[in-house]
């Protein structure tokens, strides 16, 4: 049908049953077991068939069901228990409400991308599921966020396979009717609708609605509405889909239209203001433009002001070291979206491109633009910490590379949502109180991993094997639907009944197919793993899943080369690949696999979750030491392949990688899992398995990353933003004018001379008095902070310093003519090649770090 618009007729629900609808409506229900169950009991059938989604199960479900149930007490009293519970999550004090009072009333969240549940395809890969996995977290502490995403219409593409392998892609028509979300309406009725100006003097509308997350309100808005023409209709097509000026709109809408939104939201429903702006990598940065544009635009700030203000509460977290995956637009693209018909009072343009400049004079960098708008940056594992510190660096020169002003926290993920069914099961065999209440008091501190680890070996390895058998039996039904789809027929398909073995050594592999992530890796010596598959007393079966980004024929061709190795009628029955991963394929494979693979590029994968899921069900991580890995592995819960990251030569690098990887498999991984006792159980898997419960289990949860993130980072910035909101933002405009003064001075601030006095030799414990001649230009002593920097040299003969201490020095005599002098003992502690340097920085009392303002002067190398 042309021009076919869509609508849901709901099912009314008799009035015993009502309340389902509010259970439906949020989305609690993805990860609480109770609440599936109560939806599964309505209809067990259809509950499978409408893929485990509460809403379109109560959308179809008949009249004369719906009728029995509300006649049933049994059925009665347990919807009315989960629907108090239910209540009682929503609004009972969490962890966060024990928290002293300045802790911030309300922190924004930005993201391109949510996983939430697979019944709503809105994310392609680890940072939407991470999104996801904060939110689900925020609300289980009571972390008072209010997210913000972008409704595509099209989603996230479902994956099929041709004939030969080639991936296909279906993009999902997405019904708002027929999802949990709710329209943002002003008190009148009228939808809210959000406006961002376009050039050419056209503007984007957008619709907001709201999704719940427990207690968690995620706004996506959305443009396909009837006030705007088909052009900016289609603006929340697809998730990642189109070309540059795509890209752009899209990210405008997100960043600028979704701090509207907040606004928005704030207003209709009395929410306080956030304090706290997160965003979840550089794709939602123009948001710190919207709240520059708000400060500016009354006029009593200006936009320098308005930049120290914004920056002191914003956090921004980067999540890739692959330059590929950096967001960047062409400047003139920029320009002429911010500039001309469409600019905004108060905010230049230059300023703007100032901002996202990076090496490339002809680039304007989304990262770039996170890190100088942000006051608070992360990464995602210390290694990833390390690789930013080093790769952002020329936006602090001068500066060490430790003093890069990038923390990282650890990703993490949500228990509830990847701890398997089986897994809970045996928790509360063990004595371990289950429910989100207990969860909430002491997020991860508690000992439930480490009861869970000692229950008998038997009660271990039962689970582990009901976990392999869940999985062998969804990968056979996934395997015959896939086969039919690409072209076989049923009389065809006898073997997909014996394909995997509920008790084989199972390896998974599954992420996304970028190529860093060499998914085809364990295909370098393709008789090598044929013998490990193929062993007639010891084999191995391998699953792997994997979306290549749909513009990516390099990912595709990887693809197929996998589907095309897994096709050999010899080995079909041991390695398998299954079209579409997403999270309820992923649910399978991290609980069902006994070994999750994982072979990037170091350091290119910058944390990598699915391992962790595969951790929390007492799966073994066998990895390159990357991401969270690289700090996490102990030498005992699972196995690191070496890597060979100084081979210059990618495909040696490969080669020798890949062969470390199958003599670990068949040195130690094979012969650990089939060396059993007397009752069939591997006591040392079992044993790894148990150290990998107690020491991963309580590190890999999302309740560690998120209290992290509030404690170092959400806090400070609140602290941080309060301090220079104060008084109508005169603390801003105060470092906004030193800023700027400053700047202007440093070209005449130097160093002049620096002098040791080592009229003794220096001896360790002693103290060496170093002396410095700075000249300050239009600056004072009191400006600055004038600082000797100490540390080892090594032996290279370089004058690179480790190890480095820095203390103050004390102004001794001079004046604005004459330079100044400065004084300070430092006292030796260390012996051996020492070497020190003086250094000045500005000093104002509003500057919370040195590198709030990247100025610093060194001695010039004469
Ligand atoms: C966890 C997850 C990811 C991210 O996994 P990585 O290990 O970071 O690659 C991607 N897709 C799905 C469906 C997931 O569940």
């Amino acid at each position: 049908m042309r021009a076919l618009r869509r609508f849901t007729v709901r099912a009314t629900l008799p009035e015993p049953l009502a309340a389902l609808d509010d259970i439906a409506g949020n989305l609690r229900w993805a990860w609480h077991p109770p609440t599936r169950d109560l939806f599964a009991a309505i209809d067990p059938a259809g509950w499978r068939s409408v893929g485990q989604d509460p809403v379109r199960l109560l959308a179809q479900v008949s009249a004369p069901r719906l009728a029995e149930l509300a006649g049933d007490p049994e059925f009665r009293l347990r919807l009315d228990a989960v629907h108090a519970d239910l209540r009682r999550y929503l609004t009972e004090p969490r962890w966060y409400q024990t928290l002293p009072a300045d802790a911030p009333v309300s922190i924004a969240y930005f993201s391109p991308e949510f996983g939430i549940t697979e019944t709503q395809p809105q994310y392609s890969g680890g940072l939407g599921i991470l999104a996801g996995d904060h939110l689900k977290t925020a609300s289980d502490l009571g972390v008072p966020i209010v997210a913000v995403g972008l409704l595509y219409r099209a989603g996230y593409f479902t994956q099929g396979l041709t004939a030969d392998g080639w991936q296909t892609e279906q993009y999902p028509t997405v019904d708002p009717g027929q999802l949990p979300l709710r329209l943002l309406r002003e008190a009148s009725g009228a939808p809210v609708l959000i406006g961002v100006g376009l050039p050419e003097g056209r503007t984007l509308r957008a619709q907001v609605w709201q999704a719940y997350v427990g207690r968690v309100t995620l706004l996506l808005l959305d443009s396909d509405v009837p006030d705007n023409g088909p052009a900016e209709r289609a603006v929340t097509d697809r998730l990642y889909g189109g070309g540059v000026d795509h890209r752009l709109v899209q990210e405008a809408l997100l960043g600028i239209g979704g701090v509207r939104a907040v606004r928005a939201w704030c207003r209709v429903t009395g929410a306080p203001a956030p304090e706290v702006y997160h965003t979840n990598e550089g794709h939602a940065g123009f948001l710190g433009l919207e709240r520059i544009r708000e400060l500016v635009e009354p006029g009593e700030l200006d936009f320098d002001a308005a930049l120290r203000i914004v920056r002191a509460g914003t956090v921004f977290t980067t999540h890739t070291p692959v330059p590929a995956g950096i967001d960047r637009f062409p400047r003139e693209t920029i320009e002429r979206f911010f500039g001309g018909d469409n600019a905004s009072p108060g905010m230049p343009a230059d300023r703007i491109l100032a901002l996202g400049a990076e090496t490339d004079p002809a680039v304007f960098n989304m990262a770039h633009m996170g890190l100088r708008l942000a006051q608070h940056a992360n990464g995602v594992s210390a290694l990833h910490g390390q690789v930013s510190r080093e790769m952002f660096a020329s936006l602090w020169p001068g500066f060490d590379v430790a003093e890069v002003p990038i923390t990282s926290v650890t990703n993490g993920v949500h228990g509830g949502t990847w701890v398997s069914r089986p897994g809970l099961e045996l928790a509360q065999r063990a004595g371990v109180d289950t429910s989100d209440s207990a969860a909430a008091e002491a997020p991860y501190e508690t000992d439930a991993f480490a009861r869970v680890a000692a229950m008998p070996a038997g009660d271990l390895w039962a689970v582990r094997r009901e976990l392999r058998a869940n999985l062998v039996a969804e990968v056979r039904r996934r395997l015959r639907a896939s086969a039919l789809r690409r072209g076989a027929t049923e009389a065809e398909l006898g073997w997909v009944a014996d394909a995997l073995d509920p008790d084989v050594l199972t390896i998974g592999f599954a992420r996304r197919v970028p190529s860093y992530k060499r998914l085809t890796l364990m295909l370098a010596d393709r008789a090598r793993l044929q013998r490990l598959l193929t062993d007639t007393d010891r084999p191995v079966q391998v699953v792997v899943a994997g979306k290549a980004h749909p513009a990516d024929d390099g990912g595709k061709r990887l693809i197929q080369e996998m589907v095309t190795f897994a096709d050999d009628p010899r080995l079909r029955q041991r390695i398998v690949f299954l079209p579409d991963y997403d999270m309820r394929l992923a649910r399978f494979l991290v609980a069902g696999c006994d070994v999750w693979l994982n072979n990037p590029q170091r350091p290119l994968e910058a944390c990598g979750t699915s391992g962790m899921k595969s951790a929390l069900n007492g799966g073994l991580n066998l990895s390159i030491r990357d991401g969270w890995w690289d700090e996490l592995y102990d030498g005992r819960n699972g196995w690191a392949i070496p890597t060979a990251a100084g081979v210059g030569d990618p495909g040696r690098r490969d080669a020798l990688e890949a062969g470390a990887l199958y003599e670990l498999l068949e040195q130690q991984v094979v012969p650990l899992f089939y060396a059993r006792d007397e009752d069939g159980v591997p006591g040392g898997w079992v044993e790894a398995v148990r150290h990998t419960l107690t020491t991963l289990g309580p590190r890999v949860l999302a309740d560690r990353m998120l209290t992290e993130y509030v404690d170092r980072l959400y806090r400070p910035a609140a602290l941080a933003s309060r301090r220079m909101t104060a008084d109508g933002g005169a603390p801003g405009r105060e470092l906004a004018e030193f800023a700027g003064r400053a700047t202007a001075a440093w070209p005449a601030v130097a160093v002049e001379q620096v002098e040791l006095d080592d009229r003794t030799a220096p001896a360790l414990g002693a103290a060496l008095r170093v002396r410095a001649r700075v000249r300050l230009g239009r600056l004072t002593p009191a400006e600055v902070r004038v600082q000797v920097c100490t540390g080892a040299l090594g032996e290279d003969g370089s004058d690179e310093l480790t190890g480095v201490v820095t203390e103050p020095m004390r102004l001794v005599d001079g004046d604005p003519d004459a330079g100044y002098s400065y004084a300070a003992d430092v006292p030796l502690t260390r012996a051996g090649a020492a070497g020190c340097t003086v250094r000045v920085l500005p000093a104002h009392p509003l500057l919370s770090r040195p590198t709030d303002l990247p100025l610093v002067r060194y001695p010039d190398q004469a």
